[in-house]
């Protein structure tokens, strides 16, 4: 198998007799941000769950050279695989300092607080309010926190489903801002976005799917000048 850090060959999931992800093939090389584009329903959600081990599917999944598609989801969190879910997933009646811990669950190294420490310098707001409950903060503050959550876990390929999601578009800003430092810290990223224009401005890579399949996978750059990827998903 090559080296990439994720291999997918032929993934399909199934919704009782409705194929919802057909055939889908996909690599990811350490340190990239890549992003999977697509309207509404494409199957988008429905692939990272797979990938996160979370919905049954078929074909495969490589991960740093390991076979994983056989593999229970939360075997994947101590591989450094972790998904940030549409709708953020925090526990709404912990608080940020108790949603953080989650992320940690697995860990019985000693640098968690060395850690938790990294992630407060990275998201100041969580530092503020540690005590706050999680279904108090706002739309944005919860995607910081989920996403905080994951980086607790240290992963070193975070799956994020459409973090922007119902937030403002200065929200949006600072979400991203996030991520991208994120990504600059070595971590490997695969979002998924339908909103294709920033996607394609944050990641240098991307694929785009459409009714279950990848029907185009090229450089950005590319992808951004493409008129069907223009007409489709870029309002031009
Ligand atoms: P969105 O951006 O709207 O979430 P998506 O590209 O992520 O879109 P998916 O959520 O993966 O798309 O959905 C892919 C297809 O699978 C859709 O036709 C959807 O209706 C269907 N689907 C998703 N979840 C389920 C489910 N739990 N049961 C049955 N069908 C589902």
């Amino acid at each position: 198998m090559a080296a990439s850090l994720l291999d997918v060959l032929n993934l399909e999931v199934h919704y009782g007799g409705i194929a919802a992800v057909k055939g889908v093939s996909l690599a990811i090389e350490p340190g990239e941000m890549v992003c999977l584009i697509g309207a509404n329903g494409a199957g988008k959600t429905t692939t990272l769950k797979a990938l996160a081990r979370m919905l049954p599917a078929q074909g495969e999944i490589h991960y740093r050279g390991e076979r994983i598609d056989a593999l229970p989801s939360h075997a994947l969190i101590g591989r450094g695989l972790a998904l940030v879910p549409e709708g953020r997933g925090v526990f709404s009646r912990l608080t940020i300092a108790e949603n953080l811990a989650m992320g940690a669950y697995h860990r019985r190294d000693g640098e968690i607080a060395a850690d938790l420490d990294r992630i407060h310098g990275l998201l100041p707001r969580l530092r503020e309010r540690t005590s706050q409950l999680a279904g108090t903060l706002s739309g944005g503050e919860q995607q910081m926190l989920a996403i905080g959550r994951a980086l607790m876990g240290r992963p070193k390929l975070l799956l994020l489903d459409e973090p922007s999601m119902g937030l403002a578009p200065l929200m949006v800003q600072k979400v991203f801002e996030v991520i991208r430092a994120v990504a600059a810290q070595g971590v490997t990223i695969l979002l998924v976005e339908q909103n294709a224009r920033l996607a394609l401005e944050v990641c240098q890579r991307g694929y785009v799917m459409e009714s279950g399949r990848i029907t185009l996978a090229d450089s950005s750059k590319a992808l951004a000048a493409d008129t069907r990827v223009r007409a489709a998903y870029l309002g031009a």
